[in-house]
């Protein structure tokens, strides 16, 4: 008996939940706060730039390639896909190092910064290889209901690398500062300090090194549009324009939401929206997490964004450019222990027009550009200025050309806005981090304690930030729905 579902947010979580539960014959209904669909994969179009808001590494290429396939379709359906070489520079004080597309290319590279590097670079990314396969085919399609599902014959021979962290590994392996930093960068994308994350993680080096980095043509938001189509295609209508101000509860039992004053009624709801304020639109006595709850967990970074379009094109620069020329470790204090604005920070610069001439204007630059910074922090205009001018003035040192002298568009995002855009706990950009204490069913929970036929999805829940785990949050969920429904 097919029932009617409703989904809150429209991020890669909410569009993929909605995508499986329609397919499976439900009625799906999806209600978006902004005017436009994707959450924090936006699209912002000025003045001829095409910025992607949010992500813009494209990693794990064979989640994508699932999903769609679980619809009998390709991602070349929707979208043109390119591997990037480089994948990404790295930038020194002193240097700056090329990742290239293959990892030949990038030991090449290790043995010219760590003569001798190169067999250990191999072994590391072949053990990180085996843990990639552990995780996507099994670890991460768990739902988190029960610590058990963590134990396999696989995972129960790699205990001891859940109490070990990335940074033990790849210190014990690699003994250059440069090289370490480079290894340490992807659990970047799990939001915690390379020294609070489990050393299973360690696939997020195969996804780097041995997957590759690659571009959607047109961009991140093209990924959006294709599951929009998809979505369409399967009956689900979408609303934009369309915040929830309520989750109506009977007698322990979702009744549906409010939606700019009006009463949708629902046999499930599905919140996409961030998990802390999914639970607000909730009675208090309906609340499975509390205040005190929500500020004790390590949250990823917030993030100072600046979208600039500018008037030429720029030698020397990637599409992808990692600023490392500054120390992580103080960066990183500031965002996990001080929580205070970093005085050097680590920064990241993406230029997607150099490989992608559909992103800006002919003879012209699109910059996006990131500072991570801790989640909450005071957030003004006047801390926005002296934070560009700070990696404006490194960029232009490092690469030895100027860019301030050619900006035509420049719009900035941080804190405040991901709390009034997406009703981000504390403006964080990325969810909670994927923690050894948040990991797997002691994250967030799926499906609510409280609330029969409510349930979330997305980055603060199961199995944790990025885009491929929001693709398969809303698998999850959309499997634990059907089992309910039957
Ligand atoms: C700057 C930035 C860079 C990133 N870079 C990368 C990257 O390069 N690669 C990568 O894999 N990941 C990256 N990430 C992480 C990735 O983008 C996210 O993990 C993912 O997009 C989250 O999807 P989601 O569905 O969980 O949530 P969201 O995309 O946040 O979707 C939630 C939606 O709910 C809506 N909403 C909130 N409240 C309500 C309400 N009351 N009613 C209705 N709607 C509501 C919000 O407006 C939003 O649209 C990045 C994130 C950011 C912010």
């Amino acid at each position: 008996m097919p029932k009617k579902i409703v989904i809150i947010g429209s991020g890669f979580s909410s569009l993929s939940a909605a995508c499986y539960l329609a397919q499976a014959g439900n009625e799906v209904h999806l209600y978006e706060k902004n005017q436009t669909l994707g959450g924090r994969a936006r699209q912002l179009k000025e003045e001829g730039f095409t910025f992607d808001m949010g992500p813009s590494w494209y990693w794990m290429p064979d989640i994508f390639e699932k999903f769609f396939g679980d619809f009998n379709k390709k991602v070349s359906d929707f979208y043109q896909l390119e591997k990037l070489d480089p994948a990404y520079y790295v930038w020194f004080k002193d240097e700056v190092v090329t990742i290239g597309d293959t990892l030949d290319k990038i030991a090449t590279e290790f043995e010219r910064i760590e003569p001798g590097s190169s067999p250990q670079l191999k072994k590391f990314i072949k053990n990180a290889g085996v843990n990639y396969d552990i995780a996507i085919n099994d670890v991460v399609n768990k739902p988190g209901l029960s610590p058990f599902e963590l134990v396999t014959p696989e995972t129960a021979v790699r205990v001891n690398q859940f109490f070990k962290t990335i940074s033990d590994d790849v210190r014990k392996a690699f003994k250059n500062e440069k090289l370490v930093s480079i290894l340490e960068f992807p659990v970047l994308f799990l939001g915690a300090k390379p020294n609070n994350t489990p050393a299973f993680y360690r696939f997020m080096n195969y996804a780097d090194f041995g997957l590759g980095t690659w571009h959607p043509k047109g961009g991140m938001h093209e990924v959006i549009k294709g599951m929009i189509k998809l979505a369409h295609s399967l009956g689900v209508k979408t609303h934009t324009s369309a915040g929830a101000s309520k989750i109506l509860v009977d007698q322990g039992k979702v009744q549906g939401i409010i939606v700019n004053g009006e009463t949708i009624t629902a046999d499930y709801v599905v919140s996409g929206a961030d998990y802390h304020h999914s639970e607000t639109l909730l009675d208090p006595s309906y609340r499975q997490y509390t205040e005190k709850y929500w500020d004790s967990r390590v949250f990823a970074p917030s993030s100072l964004l600046f979208y600039v379009g500018f008037d030429k094109k720029f030698d020397n620069v990637a599409h992808h450019n990692l600023f490392f020329d500054t120390d992580f470790d103080q960066h990183a204090r500031t965002i996990y222990d001080d929580l205070a604005w970093p005085e050097e920070p680590l920064f990241y610069a993406n230029f997607p027009s150099v490989s992608d001439e559909t992103m800006a204007p002919e003879g012209k630059e699109n910059g996006f550009f990131l500072i991570p910074i801790a989640p909450g922090v005071e957030d003004t205009q006047a801390l926005r200025d002296q934070y560009f001018d700070i990696i404006m003035e490194r960029l232009e040192r490092l690469s030895g050309q100027n860019f301030r002298n050619h900006i035509i568009f420049k719009k900035s995002f941080c804190v405040d806005d991901f709390v009034s855009e997406y009703n981000s706990y504390k403006g964080n950009a990325y969810g909670m981090a994927n923690t050894l204490k948040q990991t797997a069913f002691l994250r967030p929970n799926l499906r609510s304690k409280k609330v029969k036929n409510l349930y979330f999805t997305g980055q603060l829940t199961v199995p944790g930030p990025g885009v491929p785990p929001a693709l398969i949050s809303g698998k999850l969920v959309s499997q634990l729905i059907s089992k309910s429904i039957k």
